[in-house]
């Protein structure tokens, strides 16, 4: 679906500017899931942002294929590390606007809506405003808004970084569900091991600025998993080396 070639992006700036992200080189297939993880500041969100067309490479290129069966090119939905709702609109507003904005009818726009605030169980919250939601309802919020486009790949920049521990693995359990119903190729930036193992059939390591490609591990723990599964040696091995190579 994405191919990822030697792809850097160095922010202008004194002397030679930023380097954020040198030399990566890798491909996303259809209905992958991977998570990218890494210390802070190695360009997680840099990657997130060339993939979604919002920052220009310095070199090296990004290329998205057409669509098994479907010829046409994918559809990227995008959750960033902030919310970013617009505060002017409630919940359902929200979520209605990428349609709005592609013309759906109202009424149309306002059923897909719901389905979505079902999905991220806020049932009740469809008329609050943003400033009235904690951290973590706006980020799912910002979650429905991404789906309700019906993205063929899902960015995530660390969605669930303001979520408490529980909901926080509600959630990453929803988003399996998602990803295994819609069949969905997702992209998540985390910073938990377990999450990473939990979730994804592959991890991306970047290494500390400029990031670079330390590791692309293969995750081959069967499914469904559990949290049970985090106590497994095989669990416990992939854990290691993935903590091995975040430095
Ligand atoms: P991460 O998401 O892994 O924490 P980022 O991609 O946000 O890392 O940032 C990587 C590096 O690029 C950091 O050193 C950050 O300060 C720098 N950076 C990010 N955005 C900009 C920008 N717009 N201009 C200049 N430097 C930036
Ligand atoms: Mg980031």
């Amino acid at each position: 679906m994405l191919k990822v070639n030697h792809l850097s992006l160095t922010f202008p700036g004194e002397r030679e500017g930023l380097r954020a992200v040198e030399d990566l080189t890798f491909e996303l297939r259809e209905q992958e899931f991977v998570c990218v993880l890494g210390p802070s500041g190695s360009g997680k969100s840099t990657l997130v942002r060339v993939l979604a067309g919002l920052l220009r490479p310095t070199s090296g290129s990004v290329h998205f294929a057409p669509l098994r069966g479907e010829g046409r090119p994918p559809r990227v939905g995008v959750v960033f590390q902030q919310a970013n709702l617009m505060p002017w609109r409630t919940v359902v507003e929200n979520i209605t606007l990428p349609l709005e904005l592609q013309g759906v009818p109202l009424e149309a726009a306002r059923q897909q809506a719901a389905e979505m605030v079902e999905l991220i169980g806020l049932q009740g919250f469809e008329d609050t405003w943003p400033r009235d939601l904690s951290g973590g309802m706006a980020q799912r919020v910002a979650l429905a808004r991404a789906l309700v486009q019906d993205p063929d790949l899902l960015l995530l920049d660390e969605p669930f970084g303001a979520l408490d521990a529980l909901t926080r693995e509600r959630m990453g359990g929803e988003l399996l569900r998602l990803w295994q119903a819609r069949q969905k190729t997702v992209l998540m930036v985390t910073h938990s091991i377990s999450e990473a193992l939990l979730l994804s059939d592959r991890v991306l390591v970047l290494t500390a600025r400029p990031g670079r490609l330390a590791l692309d591990l293969t995750v081959n723990l069967p499914r469904p998993r559990d949290e049970e599964m985090r106590y497994t040696a095989p669990f416990g091995e992939l854990a290691r080396r993935l903590r091995a190579a975040i430095v």
